[in-house]
């Protein structure tokens, strides 16, 4: 069988760290998405004949040719929520240009299908996969087949790397590897919890990836992508050794309580020169993780005494939090600018983007290339309002750099809200989950709409 992956565009927001960039600007942010090492592995455990196009770089016309040169039997698509605009475009254009049989996955579908299938409607003919229980699902719809695939032990393959990107795009790409799955916290707006079961890599494996990345492609730095590094202690030492033994400088995201002063030390060590921390708001009961402001500098300064920066991340808008309290949020962001604690480029902060079905939203009619970017729900017009003024005061106020591209981004979006007859999507409604059900229920089928 022949296979094409296709990473479709993400929209204007990278998903990718700094949070800064409105735009994709290709090299300037770029992560390798470790979604494309899993599918392209899967699909070369069951067929000599795969390929990945990633939309990410190069016109729409170029990739497309690409896809259909290889002449596939089936084209899988794996898609973020942010990335939905383009797959839409990719399937209906697919379905007319090829006989491909079509799969569209990734957390776009894990997080949306049972609970507001709506969203992912698509003009093409094409199968869904989820894949909140197992990352390896797609190989049983794909090719009829599911050998017992682990994540601890599978091997991933990194060839597809040198096929996809031309040696000047790989120059400023970051290499990636992940060494654990989900996480154990519930923070209720996260994806990671609800998307990914937790798993654990066998150090061995790592070993294998990284040598691989380091002789084949000359990586000299990793981004070790796990969702939460620290999540149990003795996989993050094994792994640690791992990195240390390879000689290559990484860098990671954990959460605060976890950078113990043995864990910096240790990261320290053995070359990891950067973590990121979702800070996420300091007052909200949304955030399932302990974070506190006295213990956040107090690490920042222990973190760089020894050569690591520490990257908070925040959220603003979250559905539990008043305006006021998100103004004082922002204010705090800029008081550690001010103060020297953290240099603007190393902060991600965000305005709340409901990624996970929740009854208590109701969302703006607006193209998913906006998500992360621009307000994507409101209470009504005047919480909108609110929302949006948030949303300025953080790029203009924390990442001055990039207000001329948000005020493009930030029109293009009025513009749209403008030209329609109401401002809000309508979907059938969300049924509510008890907090405590959450996980369970929004991803395993039992309630849909
Ligand atoms: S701790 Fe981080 S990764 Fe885990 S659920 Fe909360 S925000 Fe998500």
């Amino acid at each position: 069988m022949r296979v094409v992956i296709i990473f479709p565009h993400v929209g204007y927001c990278t998903g990718w760290r700094p949070h800064l960039a409105t735009e994709v600007k290709n090299g300037s942010t770029y992560h390798i998405a470790q979604a494309l090492t899993y599918l392209y592995s899967i699909a070369r455990h069951y067929t000599p004949d795969a390929w990945v196009v990633d939309f990410n770089f190069g016109t729409y016309e170029e990739n497309m040719r690409r896809v259909l040169d290889h002449r596939p039997d089936a084209v899988l698509i794996s898609s973020t929520v942010n990335s939905y605009d383009s797959t839409r475009q990719i399937a209906l254009d697919m379905s007319r240009r090829s006989p491909a049989k079509l799969f569209v996955g990734g957390p776009a579908v894990s997080s949306n299908h049972f609970l507001r299938p709506d969203l992912l409607k698509l003009e093409a003919d094409c199968e869904f996969v989820v894949t909140n229980r197992d990352i390896f699902a797609w190989a049983k719809q794909v090719f009829g087949r599911a050998d017992d695939l682990k994540f601890r032990t599978f091997r991933p393959d990194n060839s597809w790397i040198g096929e996809t990107y031309a040696p000047e795009v790989r120059d400023k790409i970051r290499y990636t590897v992940v060494t654990s799955i989900g996480c154990t916290y519930k923070c209720t707006f996260c994806l990671n919890p609800m998307v990914y079961k937790i798993n654990y890599k066998d150090p061995e494996i790592l070993r294998d990836e990284v040598r691989y990345l380091q002789t084949e492609y000359g990586a000299d730095a990793v981004s070790v992508a796990d969702p939460f590094f620290f999540m149990r202690q003795q996989h993050a030492d094994e792994m640690m050794d791992v990195l240390s033994e390879a000689g290559i400088a990484w860098s990671q995201q954990t959460c605060l309580v976890t950078l113990t002063d043995e864990n910096l030390d240790r990261m320290a060590e053995t070359g990891c020169h950067s973590v990121l921390v979702g800070i996420e708001n300091f007052t909200s009961k949304e955030i399932n993780k302990p974070v506190e402001v006295e213990s956040f500098e107090d690490r920042l300064q222990y973190a760089a005494a020894r050569g690591i920066s520490i990257k908070p991340s925040f959220i603003s808008g979250l559905l539990d939090i008043d305006y006021e309290a998100d103004l004082g949020q922002i204010d705090y962001i800029r008081s550690i600018i001010s103060r020297g604690l953290v240099p603007n480029y190393h902060i991600q902060s965000n305005i709340y983007t409901p990624y996970i079905p929740d009854a208590r939203d109701r969302l703006l009619d607006i193209p998913f290339r906006f998500w992360g970017v621009m307000p994507v729900t409101a209470q009504d017009e005047d919480h909108w309002k609110r929302n949006l003024h948030l949303c300025d005061m953080i790029y203009e106020s924390v990442f001055p750099e990039t207000a001329q591209r948000y005020q493009e981004v930030r029109a293009e979006y009025l513009d749209i809200l403008d030209r329609q007859e109401t401002m809000w999507l309508s979907h059938r409604p969300v049924p509510p989950v008890p907090p405590e059900k959450r996980i369970h229920l929004l991803t395993s089928g039992k309630v849909r709409v």
